[in-house]
């Protein structure tokens, strides 16, 4: 089990360094902004959806590893996802990262189940989600994770 615990931290570490789809996206239909007040993590989320389906998703903004990590791991899970896969995604991810079983496939994901054990962690990383989340509603408001 520790080695396991090893490989998903040298993916999180992975991620937060190399961070992927980092960056501006001009041609973004959908956008929204993210604050974890409790941190100071900031993203901004931009998403090109087509016909109900994610076919780009970049952020920007600057955070903790937790949170630079889940962000990138997230925009990889989602692009080719139908919106109603993503919000399915952020449902199991979020229980997963509560503790609570969830019966959601969240590949790659699950290298963020450990954050369950720090209640602390838990907005970090979640706030990329709960960006998602107005992006595809189309909620201006900036998201604060309060
Ligand atoms: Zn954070």
């Amino acid at each position: 089990m520790s080695d396991l615990r090893d490989l998903y931290q040298e993916v999180i570490f992975d991620h937060n360094r190399h961070p992927r789809n980092f960056g501006p996206f001009p041609a973004a239909n959908r956008h929204a902004d993210g604050f974890n007040a409790l941190c100071g993590d900031k993203l901004s989320l931009n998403l090109l959806v087509e016909d109900g389906v994610i076919r780009e998703a970049r952020f920007e903004g600057s955070g903790c590893a937790i949170s630079t990590a889940s962000a990138s791991l997230m925009t990889e899970a989602l692009k080719g996802r139908t919106e109603a896969e993503a919000a399915q995604l952020f449902d199991g991810f979020y229980h997963m990262v509560k503790g609570e079983p969830t019966a959601i496939d969240l590949g790659k994901l699950a290298v963020l189940a450990g954050v369950s054990e720090f209640p602390a962690r838990v907005k970090c990383a979640t706030l990329a989600w709960h960006t998602l989340n107005a992006a595809l509603r189309r909620i201006e408001q900036p998201v604060s994770t309060e």
